[in-house]
């Protein structure tokens, strides 16, 4: 029987299949991207995208909230749980949106904010100049060393000392070590700015208790639901009690009119995902998989900015192979390996061609690869990356690679126990 997607327009349906097909036959290496369960999946495309529900539960602008009050206090508590937060804001349509929320929340147009580098790894809404961000606000991007690959604290006090920011901001969307979130939130108390952590990243590896938390140092949390965390596409905002008021008029009516009902339900859902042994097994997954993948790649000769990962992404510093970021990212793409190309810190090259490439496992974990099929992922790079112009190679790779993706399909209807979930229950 057809669907009534299929039906109604047999274009939108088949582009749709073509997608299903293209991120099933491709390794994803992109490290911000993930496979959702089939449990989120329904949430998601549920009813609750009818509804409107602008202000927050039990003081709506709209009537008809009996559920979605409901819905959001669940998903609030289950947040608070998970991250062990005072307050949860689960309203905000993306993190750039509840990035936006956090700074606004806490200080005024005219600011001044610290954030990492966009070209060291930092993150748009972190005050990079075509964000809106660096022109609402001033902005005093910090770096890492280009020696090192990694946060240097001196030259962040520094910084901070010099040009006295009212927000600090830590966390990145390119940078494989673990973060020292205490380091930034004594930084930040000693020269009087609030400490904003944004976790879109690495927030799966931080529930699953990997990485240190932030909430004990930052002000706000900042995060995604959709990389590591493997909810729907969303944003989240954690604080303490103290700024919880700020939070919430910040995303509505500062910056958003009504929820998207049926992504804050969908959330609700991987919380409850996100709190079971699975999880945590994930994420540790997606960790050793990564450190597998750096450790054959380093062997192959490749430069590891920083010299390895501690989390789920790694950053590729291709400048010994004479090949840039972008080449190699279209290189692999047709050979069915899904990169990114990415600048790597005091790159020579302007960021819309850089020297580097980011690398990342959450996907092929939740696929259910491990340290074999990590291993293997880094010889048929290289292999690529070794034959960069001979089309024939790189199309019999993606040959390969088409064959592990068979051995290892899209858990389509992959449901996490909910045996030890006592979240849902509350
Ligand atoms: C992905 C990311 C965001 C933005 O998330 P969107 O949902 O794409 O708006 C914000 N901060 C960091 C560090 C990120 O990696």
């Amino acid at each position: 029987m057809k669907t009534a997607l299929e039906q109604y327009d047999p274009q939108i349906f088949e582009l749709i299949r073509q997608e299903e097909a293209r991120q099933s036959g491709s390794i994803r290496l992109i490290p911000s991207e993930n496979y959702v369960s089939k449990a989120v999946m329904q949430a998601s495309a549920s009813c609750m995208t009818n509804k409107y529900a602008e202000g927050y539960p039990g003081r709506r602008y709209y009537e008809g909230q009996q559920v979605t009050d409901l819905i959001e206090k669940m998903a609030q508590q289950r947040v608070k749980k998970l991250f062990k937060a005072d307050h949860a804001n689960v309203q905000p349509y993306s993190g750039s949106v509840a990035n936006l929320g956090a700074y606004t929340a806490l200080i005024n147009p005219g600011d001044t904010i610290m954030g990492m580098s966009l070209i060291h790894g930092g993150h748009l809404t972190h005050g990079w100049k075509v964000s809106v961000t660096s022109k609402f606000f001033k902005s005093v991007p910090y770096p890492v060393s280009t020696e090192t690959g990694r946060l240097d604290f001196n030259v962040i006090e520094e910084l901070a000392k010099e040009h006295r920011p009212k927000v600090i901001i830590s966390g990145a969307t390119a940078y494989p070590r673990e973060i020292d979130f205490e380091a930034f939130g004594t930084i930040a108390r000693d020269v009087g700015a609030y400490h904003v952590s944004d976790i879109a990243h690495i927030a799966g590896l931080v529930v699953a208790g990997i990485h240190k938390s932030p909430v004990p140092y930052a002000d706000i949390v900042s995060t995604t639901s959709h990389k590591t965390l493997r909810g729907p596409r969303g944003g989240m905002l954690l604080c303490k009690k103290e700024h919880a008021d700020a939070v919430d008029r910040a995303v509505f009516p500062g910056l958003q009119g009504g929820p998207h009902m049926h992504t804050l339900t969908a959330i609700a859902v991987a919380m409850a995902e996100a709190d079971t042994p699975e999880f945590v097994a994930y994420a540790k997954q997606v960790v050793k998989n990564a450190k597998a993948l750096a450790e054959r790649l380093l062997e192959h000769g490749f430069n590891l900015v920083s010299g390895g990962t501690d989390n789920h992404l790694i950053l590729l510093d291709l400048r010994n192979k004479n090949v840039r970021g972008k080449k190699v990212a279209k290189a692999l793409d047709r050979a069915r390996i899904v990169t990114n190309y990415n600048t790597i810190p005091g790159d020579p090259s302007p960021p819309a061609d850089p020297s580097g490439l980011r690398l990342g496992t959450p996907a092929i974990t939740t696929r259910g690869m491990k340290e074999p099929e990590a291993r293997q992922i880094a010889d048929f790079i290289n292999t690529v990356v070794e034959n960069i112009d001979n089309e024939a190679v790189i199309q019999n790779i993606g040959k390969e690679v088409l064959l592990l993706c068979s051995q290892f399909p899209v858990p389509e209807h992959f449901i996490i126990p909910n045996k030890h979930n006592a979240a849902s229950s509350r």
